[in-house]
Formats: structure tokens, sequence, C-alpha cells
């Protein structure tokens, strides 16, 4: 399969966890997690569209005032995953500074939080800079079952709940599904090509029944109209990629499940192995998942391509013996 999602581990497998996630074609870039974003120049820095943050442990959030910095004068809507009180932790960090005068930046930015939760809805708020960042609520979005928070373009993203001590969110980014269609079957049909094939692929993408009618226009002649049955083998269609970030997370039943669910088939999957598999009580203690836990769930949850992060600094010289590790536990030759 082509690869169209484009995601970067920002500072190695020991540094702050963190992915820039770019898709083809598409100009917005989705932050997960925003620790040390050292390695991201301003050009990449401004694409970002979306920035979901896993929990507010700083290695995963203390590099939020660099991003600030950059947009500050800029036109922007940011829109900001988090978990459970997020709104009002981005409320404190924005009322650090101050802001008298920003009434005369014409530039709008604005910050839209969803907190995830495991409540019924999940709450949103905004602040925008030419209001000093002052909170304002939003309405309530009822939360959806399978975990979709927003739809940024082509792309989808799902969080889930998961237990770090604190609630700590997982996150999957599915791509919508590409069809294409077979120009050499239009024309051996005698079909002309028009806007009836952007109708056809909507109806396609959406799983439309077979009968439902697809008008063709044809020029000069009276449009005809078929049913979506009659005209599927024109198209091709492909699935999206799937990508899943897991991280901060106790080895826990519970845990596993919501991972596995997040993490089912997916394309790439990175999740966290901060220790041996040796270490395990220590690992539980620190509510972290082990090697070999963080490969299991892979395996159970099929994942294609494995990435292992957040290795603790006390395997500094040791990165090939976790990597080993989890690719065992997953049923793996090692990379
Ligand atoms: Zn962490
Ligand atoms: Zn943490």
């Amino acid at each position: 399969m082509r690869a169209t999602l484009h995601p970067r581990l920002l500072n190695g497998r020991q540094g702050d966890p963190g992915v820039y996630l770019e898709a083809l074609h598409h100009a917005e870039a989705l932050l997960l997690d925003c620790g040390d974003l050292s390695a991201l120049g301003p050009r990449h820095l401004l694409r970002v569209g979306v920035v979901a943050v896993s929990h507010a442990h700083m290695d995963h959030w203390a590099g939020f005032d660099r991003l600030l910095r950059l947009l500050i004068g800029r036109e922007k809507r940011l829109q900001v995953v988090g978990p459970s009180g997020f709104a009002e932790r981005l409320y404190h960090r924005l009322q650090a500074y101050t802001w008298n005068l920003v009434d005369r930046i014409p530039a709008e930015l604005a910050f839209e939080v969803t907190e995830v939760t495991e409540g019924a809805a999940w709450p949103r708020a905004r602040f925008r800079l030419q209001d000093g960042f002052r909170p304002e609520e939003l309405a309530p979005v009822p939360a959806a079952p399978d975990g979709t928070v927003l739809r940024q373009g082509p792309l989808r993203l799902r969080a889930a709940v998961l237990d770090h001590g604190t609630p700590c969110l997982g996150f999957a980014v599915e791509e919508a599904m590409h069809v294409n269609v077979w120009r050499t079957r239009l024309e051996a049909r005698g079909l002309p090509t028009g806007p009836w094939l952007a109708a056809l692929k909507a109806a396609v993408a959406a799983g439309a029944p077979e009968e439902t009618p697809i008008t063709i226009e044809i020029r000069g002649a009276a449009p005809a109209t078929h049913p979506l049955g009659a005209l599927r083998d024109l198209v091709e269609v492909t699935p999206g990629q799937r990508l899943a970030y897991l991280t901060d997370f106790a080895d826990t039943p519970a845990n596993r499940a919501a991972a596995i669910a997040l993490a089912r088939e997916a394309d790439i999957l990175f999740i966290e192995a901060p220790f041996a598999v040796g270490d395990a009580a220590h690992a539980f203690d620190r509510r972290h998942l082990t090697t070999r836990a963080a490969g299991e769930i892979a395996r159970a949850a099929g994942a294609r391509r494995i990435e292992p992060f957040h290795f603790s600094p006390r395997y500094e010289d040791a990165e090939a013996r976790l990597l080993a590790e989890v690719h065992a536990a997953a049923g793996r030759p090692p990379p």
C-alpha cells in the first residue's frame, strides 16, 4: 500500500514522547503530545492544526510555549484535545503571560479545547488571543461511542481514556478510504467523465445501498440514471491507513482492552515500552508498560509496524535489547 500517513517520532525512542503527523495532500499536520518540540522548525510548527495531548506530565506538554510564541500574530484556530481538566491547564498556561494591548493584533488566534472523558458528554472551551485568552465555555459534545473526537480533512482522530494513575489519552488517526475511478473501464463502457463521478465516489465512500440512483450527465443528450450497484465496478476502493499512538498507561486488563481496540489493524503503532521485562514490578509501580506488555498489545491488535518509544533513561545503552524484547513478545523477529 502506498504510504499516505507520514509520522515523525520527534525525539527518538529515549527523548520526550511526541509524533508529528502529516498526511499526503493534506495541508495541516497533527501533533500527538507536546513535549520537547525543538526538532520542529517554524515551517512545520505553523502547519499544526490539531494538538492532541495524552496527559499533562511535563514530558508530554512542556513544549507548548514554543508553539504559542510562533502563533502570536498569526491567523489560526487550533484544535486542542486532552484529558479531563485539560482546558483549565491550558488556561493557567496561557495566563502565565501578560496580554494587554493584544486587541491591536488584527489576526485572530483561538484555541478550541475538547476534553475526552469517561462521561456522557465531552466538555469544550475556547480561548481567544484578542480576549486575553479569557475562558469561554462552548457547548459540550456527546461522547462518541467509537471515540471519534474530530475530523480534519481526510483524517479522523479517535481517543480513549487509559489509566496512568491519572487519566491519559491513547490516540488513533485513521485516513478515509480512497475511491479511484478506472478510466479504462469508463471508456470501455462509453461513459463520459463529469461531476457525476464525484457523486459516485461519495456514494461508495458513504456505503450507500446498491439501489441508490446515480445520474450521469451526457453532453447533448438526456441524463441517464443507473443504480449504484451497476456502476460499482468502475471504482477501486483501498482502505485508508491507520496509526495509533499509545503512551503512559499501566498494564491492567482494562487498559489492554482499550489500547488493543485503538490499535486494531494499525499500519503503524507507536507504543511506549519504558521498562525491560525484568523490571515489571517497577513498571507497574510507575503505571507504565514493560516491553513485553507493549509487544503483547501490538500482537493482539494485529499492528503491522511497531515503533516502541518512551524508553526509560536507565537503559541508555540498551536500546537494542528493549527493541528485541518488544518484538519477541509481539511474535516477530528482532528489527
Ligand atoms: Zn511520559
Ligand atoms: Zn506520564
